[in-house]
C-alpha cells in the first residue's frame, strides 16, 4: 500500500466537515487520487469529487468501456460534539446554516467510506491486469442534509462522467468488526419531512367563540394523525408518522391565527409512501375542515428520501462473492433499517440496480460480551453517538476489501476473457 490508511482516517477523524461544507476533506481526496496517478474532477454538487479509471478490455473486436460500476463514499461529518476520549478524537467546530457556531464530529463514519474507497482504489489500480472495465468512484457531500446526492445529479455527474450499469456502497454499522450485513429489498425506509400549516382566526382569549382556534385544530391533527399507522397500515407493514415539532402562539390570553407542525414520514417503498402521504393529507384537510377554517392548510415537503432498494439479483450474486472471500458467516441479514441514505438516488437516476451494504466497526470482543449480558442498545455506541468510535481493525481492511470484491464481481475479468 502507498496510501497510509490509518494515518488517513485518523486525519480525517481529526478534521470533520459539515454538509456541503467538505472542502479540506475534498483536498485530501484530490491529493490521493493524484498519487494514485488518476484523473479527477472536483466540486461537483458543490464539494464533490469523481475518478475514473477506464481499462477497457482489449481482445479483438470489444469496444466501449466495459461494465461501468459506480463506487460511492459519502464525506461529511455531524454537528456533534466529540465524546470518545479518543487521542484523535475531534475538536473540529464549524458554523451551521443558521449561523450557529457548532462542534463537529465524524459521528456517522464517513471518514471511515472516504478512507476505505481510497483504499479500494488503490487495490484496483495495481491490479488493472485483472479486471476490465470503468470504475468510477463518487465521493459525496452532504449525506446528512439528504441532498448531496440530487446536488451532484444536478451538477451532471450522469452526463460528464459514464453512466454506471451497478451501483455499489457501504456503510460502517455497531456490528462486530468483519461482519457485513446486506439484505435483499428494502435495507433501509424513504423518508419524507413536511411542514403543515394550519390556518384558523385569532382573537381574545375570553371570546373563543369569535375566532377559529388552531391550537385545537393542531392538536385534534396531531391526534387523529396517530390512528394511520394504528388503524389504517396493514400491521404486516412498516411505517412511522412522527409529528415532531409542534409551535402555536405567544401568550394565554391569545388565539393565534395559525399552527405549525412539522412531520417525519417513514415507509418501505413507494406504493406505502403514495398511501401514507394520502392518509396524512387527507387528516389534515379533514380536522381544517372539522374546526371550521376558512383557509385550506399548506403542506409544504422540505425533503424526500427514496427507499434504499437492494437489486435481488445483485445482492445474492455479492453475498456469494463475499462468503467466497471471506468465509461463510461473515455476512448476516441485519434486517431494515427506519433511517433513510440518498444512495439511491444514483442508481434512480441511471434506472439501474443497487447494492448497499452495512460492515461492522465494533470490537468484537465488546460486541460479544454485550450481546451475552443482553446490553447491546446501552452499551455499543450507535451511529450519531458522541461515543461512536469504530476499531482501526479490521475496520478498515474488511471495508476495503469489500469495495474491492463487489467492484470486481461486476467487472469483467481479464483472465478468463
Ligand atoms: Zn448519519
Ligand atoms: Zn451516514
Amino acid at each position: 500500500m502507498t496510501i497510509d490508511l490509518e494515518a488517513l482516517y485518523i486525519d480525517l477523524h481529526r478534521h470533520p466537515e459539515l454538509s456541503f461544507q467538505e472542502t479540506r476533506t475534498a483536498g485530501v481526496v484530490t491529493q490521493r487520487l493524484a498519487e494514485l496517478g488518476l484523473e479527477f474532477e472536483e466540486g461537483i454538487g458543490r464539494t464533490g469529487v469523481v475518478t475514473v479509471i477506464r481499462n477497457p478490455s482489449s481482445s479483438a473486436g470489444e469496444s466501449g468501456e466495459g461494465p461501468v460500476v459506480w463506487l460511492r463514499a459519502d464525506m461529511d461529518g455531524l454537528p456533534v460534539e466529540e465524546r470518545t476520549g479518543l487521542a484523535y478524537a475531534s475538536t473540529a467546530r464549524g458554523v451551521d446554516p443558521a449561523g450557529t457556531d457548532v462542534p463537529v464530529m465524524h459521528a456517522c463514519g464517513h471518514d471511515m467510506h472516504v478512507t476505505c474507497l481510497l483504499g479500494a482504489l488503490e487495490k484496483l489500480v495495481q491490479t488493472k491486469d485483472e479486471w476490465a472495465g470503468t470504475v468510477v468512484a463518487v465521493f459525496q457531500p452532504a449525506e446528512e442534509y439528504g441532498a448531496g446526492a440530487q446536488a451532484m445529479i444536478a451538477d451532471g455527474v450522469m452526463d460528464r462522467f459514464p453512466r454506471p450499469d451497478i451501483v455499489l456502497g457501504q456503510h460502517l454499522t455497531p456490528l462486530p468488526a468483519g461482519t457485513i450485513g446486506v439484505r435483499s429489498g428494502t435495507q433501509m425506509a424513504a423518508s419524507d419531512g413536511l411542514t403543515v400549516m394550519l390556518y384558523g382566526r385569532g382573537g381574545h382569549g375570553s371570546r373563543p367563540h369569535s375566532t377559529i382556534d388552531p391550537v385545537v385544530m393542531a392538536a385534534a391533527t396531531v391526534m387523529r394523525l396517530q390512528t394511520i399507522v394504528s388503524r389504517e397500515v396493514d400491521p404486516r407493514d412498516v411505517a412511522v408518522v412522527t409529528v415532531g415539532s409542534i409551535h402555536a402562539g405567544l401568550k394565554n390570553n391569545i388565539i393565534p391565527a395559525e399552527a405549525k407542525l412539522e412531520l417525519s414520514l417513514r415507509y418501505p417503498d413507494d406504493e406505502a409512501r403514495e398511501r401514507v402521504l394520502e392518509k396524512v393529507e387527507r387528516v389534515i384537510r379533514a380536522e381544517a375542515a372539522a374546526s371550521g377554517s376558512e383557509q385550506e392548510p399548506v403542506i409544504t415537503t422540505d425533503h424526500t428520501l427514496p427507499p434504499t432498494i437492494n437489486d435481488i439479483h445483485a445482492t445474492a450474486q455479492l453475498t456469494l462473492a463475499f462468503d467466497d472471500a471471506f468465509g461463510q458467516g461473515t455476512v448476516v441479514d441485519p434486517g431494515m433499517f427506519t433511517g433513510s441514505e440518498d444512495v439511491s438516488w444514483f442508481a434512480r437516476e441511471a434506472g439501474v440496480p443497487l447494492v448497499y451494504w452495512f460492515w461492522g466497526g465494533v470490537d468484537p470482543q465488546a460486541y460479544a460480551e454485550a450481546s451475552a449480558a443482553g446490553t447491546l442498545e446501552r452499551d455499543i455506541p450507535t451511529n450519531h453517538s458522541p461515543f461512536f468510535a469504530p476499531v482501526l481493525q479490521p475496520t478498515i481492511e474488511r471495508g476495503v476489501d469489500a469495495l474491492v470484491v463487489a467492484a470486481r464481481e461486476f467487472l469483467g475479468d481479464r483472465r478468463t476473457a
